[in-house]
């Protein structure tokens, strides 16, 4: 028998109706680089149904198109956020920080109609343009750039506001479309081969800000202001922006401002309560906040992911400037909220740190399983290490284009049951904390055994004059596989890469002290913070770091 409850499709529209209205007092602040400019939610509601007409009547957006943002995180990529899926469209959002030829790629690929850019990111674009197909018709350029960059574009350029002026406050939006159409799309970041586009389907989005919400999780409530430092093309800011929209929780969007003296500046100013970003800029950060005098009180959290995070950083938040770092884990495949950190309850703070420095566990709605060397599932008994695998309403089953689907077109990321191989290795515990020791393909296979990469960086970063820390395989004659540390010092450091390596020796195995060593001025980093363990390796065998 089925239930007699009402069918209603979960859809983007929604998630922007209740935002625009209910919250429609709650607010979004950009940093614009000297102090904040602040918009209502009811103003954004506003403006983003000016654009829907603006795509629809004068760009002529029909059905699924596509409207690709090259912008960074501000209060126009927000109106954008909500109107393109709200008004049935597919909104892309494409990576700034990729080189020319990738985002030609991923451009073309999913035939964008139109590209909605910052005036700042303008050099960038133009560089693209030569690269890009005609399916390209339009380009709206937001804030001040220098518009003769576009010169060679064969399609029309239109100014953001020039564009949107004028036209009405409300639009028809698309509230119950079928929740299984796309909303998003976005493109992994393409470290192994071309970049794969994962297409978000609207009740992937919205069950996905529902997780977001929960109490366990980023909880945001009308009471807080969230500071989505992770960029809004990098898998939706990690669903901060809807989920602002759908607890009325402000937003405090930092724009080009990354850096960790604007960052420190806004958090004092706008005072932010929540927190989001990768390791890397949370460890710039902090280093800020040690030498400077701000004031973060505002902070009741802020949430590290995107890849492992140092215990040393989290430590060093909570003891020294009283902010809770919390641990999460996802990918651009997993909308991206896979794991959350959050303790079980009962234990003191000090029992808690076991369970906080673990990817955490999964919510409800994911499944996880791990496949051991052989293909065989294993335990989760917090030993038997296998490659995770999941499944779950907002974890990709197949790549935009089919692949993954198609029988004619496999993709090693599915498992033949359509469970989604992430390519991380770790173990679960019995009562489901998920602690990853490496990607499968930063693993260091050392003599049949594996090395954690992560572990030996997360010891290493705990000595307080290394800045940071990465730790890759290199070939070795005997072993197969043996780690190199590549390590950056704080300024003014006395250690040398003796006292590293006896340092790093009272912590780990004899057997996985690293015998090659290398002080770097900096760590390659990709297009989204995370250390570019491919361009370390490939630096090695160039003999450049011996
Ligand atoms: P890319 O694959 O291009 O780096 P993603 O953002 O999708 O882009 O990266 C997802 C990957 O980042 C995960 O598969 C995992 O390896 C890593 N990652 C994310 N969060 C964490 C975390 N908390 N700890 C360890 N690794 C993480």
């Amino acid at each position: 028998m089925f239930s007699t409850m009402q069918d209603v499709p979960l859809t983007v529209a929604r998630i922007l109706v209740h935002g625009s209205t209910i919250h429609g007092r709650s607010t979004v602040t950009t940093w614009d680089g000297t102090g904040p400019v602040t918009r209502s939610y009811a103003e954004v509601g506003a403006r983003a149904a000016r654009l829907a007409y603006a795509l629809r009547d004068e760009l002529g957006v029909t059905g699924d198109q596509r409207v690709a943002t090259l912008m960074w995180n501000n209060a126009e990529h927000l109106e954008a956020y909500f109107a393109v899926p709200a008004m049935g469209a597919v909104l892309h959002t494409l990576n700034l920080r990729l080189p020319a030829h990738q985002l030609a790629f991923i451009v073309n690929h999913a035939a964008d109609h139109a590209i909605i850019v910052d005036g700042s990111v303008l050099p960038l674009l133009a560089g693209v343009l030569p690269q890009l197909d005609p399916t390209l018709k339009h380009i709206v350029v937001n804030g001040p750039g220098d518009r003769s960059l576009l010169a060679g574009f064969a399609g029309t350029v239109h100014d953001y506001e020039t564009l949107i002026a004028g036209r009405p406050d409300d639009y028809p939006w698309q509230t119950d479309l079928d929740e299984r159409r796309a909303a998003a799309l976005c493109y992994t970041s393409g470290t192994t081969g071309d970049p794969k586009g994962v297409v978000y389907s609207h009740r992937s989005v919205y069950l996905h800000c529902l997780q977001v919400n929960a109490a366990d999780n980023f909880a945001l409530t009308s009471r807080d202001t969230a500071l989505p430092v992770v960029p809004m093309f990098h898998v939706n800011a990690w669903g901060v922006p809807h989920a602002a929209f759908m607890s009325g929780a402000n937003l405090l969007m930092p724009d080009r401002h990354l850096q960790p003296k604007p960052l420190a500046e806004m958090i004092s100013q706008v005072r932010p309560t929540v927190g989001a970003a990768v390791p890397t800029i949370w460890n710039g950060l902090l280093d800020e906040l040690d030498a400077g005098d701000y004031d973060t009180s505002s902070l009741r959290m802020v949430v590290i992911g995107g890849s492992a995070c140092p215990p040393a950083l989290m430590r060093g938040f909570e003891e020294r400037h009283g902010i809770r770092v919390v641990h999460a884990w996802g990918m651009t495949e997993t909308s991206p909220l896979g794991t959350f950190a959050s303790p079980p309850g009962g234990l003191t703070p000090e029992q808690e740190w076991p369970y906080r420095v673990t990817q955490g566990i999964f919510p409800a709605s994911v499944e996880a399983r791990l496949a051991g060397p052989g293909g065989e599932f294993v335990p989760h008994d917090g030993a038997s290490a296998g490659e995770l695998e999941i499944r779950g309403p907002w974890i990709a089953g197949a790549y935009f284009g089919g692949a993954g689907q198609d029988p004619e077109r496999p993709d090693d990321k599915f498992s033949e049951d359509g469970w989604l191989r992430t390519g991380d290795v770790g173990t679960i515990t019995p009562d489901g904390y998920l602690t990853l020791t490496d990607r499968a393909k930063d693993v260091i296979k050392s003599g049949g055994e594996w090395i954690s990469s992560v572990e030996l960086e997360n010891e290493l970063m705990a000595h307080p004059e290394v800045a940071e820390a990465a730790v890759v395989a290199v070939p070795d004659e005997k072993w197969g596989e043996r780690p190199l540390a590549t390590v950056v010092l704080r300024p003014g450091a006395s250690a040398d890469l003796r006292d590293l390596r006896a340092f790093l020796a009272e912590r780990i195995a004899s057997w996985q002290l690293p015998e090659r060593w290398t002080i770097v001025e900096t760590v390659p980093k990709t297009s989204v913070g995370k250390f570019d363990k491919k361009v370390i390796r490939a630096r090695y065998a160039a003999g450049e770091l011996d």
